[in-house]
């Protein structure tokens, strides 16, 4: 999770388990929106691991399965859902898109509403690169595309719904997309991977993951440059702790998280 970075500097923020694992989020979000003119939606944006992995891979993730639990709990039932996100499709983060039912078969987790992910990110899982083939799993995507209810965005900015749009941050892939979320004249985030964690908002603590480890480090300093003079609430798809916060410069001209939760 930290590439390069040593683990003396990155376990001062993030500490290792016995098996060399950290503790990390899956972090989902939830937007209602309801106006009187443009209509209401319910918009999931990303949709965590989900229940088709094998065994194995359950327990090296440690995969509690929680979504559609997290959801009612929310008072959400999955065919209220009419927009689903995907940041990108590496399987950590569409693994809800769809579910294996009780015959086995795969099925659209949110049956009513329409998928949104950038197209380059599709015909990447398809070339099944050596590189990160183990990332994409195309049960979680491909049905969708099929039957034509997921839209591939081509542009590098996209309107979802009024005050949800899409924009391209490459870097972690190279049509990875944040989500800017905009409501009464504040501004929130969703940077996914290209920031993890809080503990990734040096920008050179990036991802041994990430495909261009420079462009990287260029578009963290694009977003601070928007999102620090414009208070933007970032949210980080990863982290267990502080699943948001707002981005601050500290002393040293570091930026740094100032927690909301
Ligand atoms: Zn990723």
């Amino acid at each position: 999770m930290f590439g390069v970075v040593p683990k003396t500097l990155w376990s001062q923020r993030t500490p290792a388990d016995v098996d060399n694992r950290i503790l990390l989020g899956l972090n989902a979000l939830v937007v209602r929106l309801h106006s009187a003119r443009t209509g209401s939606a319910l918009v999931v944006i990303e949709t965590g691991l989900g229940n088709k992995l094998t065994p194995r891979q359950r327990q090296i993730h440690a995969n509690h399965e929680l979504l559609p639990q997290s959801l009612a709990a929310a008072g959400i039932r999955p065919e209220d859902v009419t927009h689903v996100l995907n940041t990108h499709l590496h399987f950590d983060h569409c693994g809800w898109n769809t579910r294996r039912d009780e015959h086995g078969r795969i099925v659209p987790t949110f049956p009513n509403a329409r998928y949104f992910v950038h197209r380059g990110e599709v015909e990447h899982g398809h070339k099944q690169l050596d590189r990160d083939r183990v990332s994409y799993i195309s049960d979680n995507y491909d049905p969708l595309v099929a039957s034509g209810q997921m839209t591939l965005i081509e542009d590098s900015h996209a309107d979802i719904v009024p005050g949800i749009s899409c924009e391209v941050f490459p870097g972690h892939t190279a049509q990875l997309m944040a989500v800017h979320i905009e409501s009464a004249r504040q501004h929130a985030c969703y940077i996914s991977d290209l920031i993890p964690t809080s503990a990734h908002l040096d920008p050179a603590w990036v991802m041994g993951y990430d495909l261009f480890p420079l462009t990287s480090i260029e578009q963290r300093h694009r977003f601070y440059q928007r999102a620090i003079p414009g208070k933007w609430l970032a949210l980080f798809t990863h982290d267990h702790h502080h699943p948001m916060g707002r981005v601050v410069l500290n002393e040293k001209g570091k930026p740094e998280l100032q927690p909301v939760v």
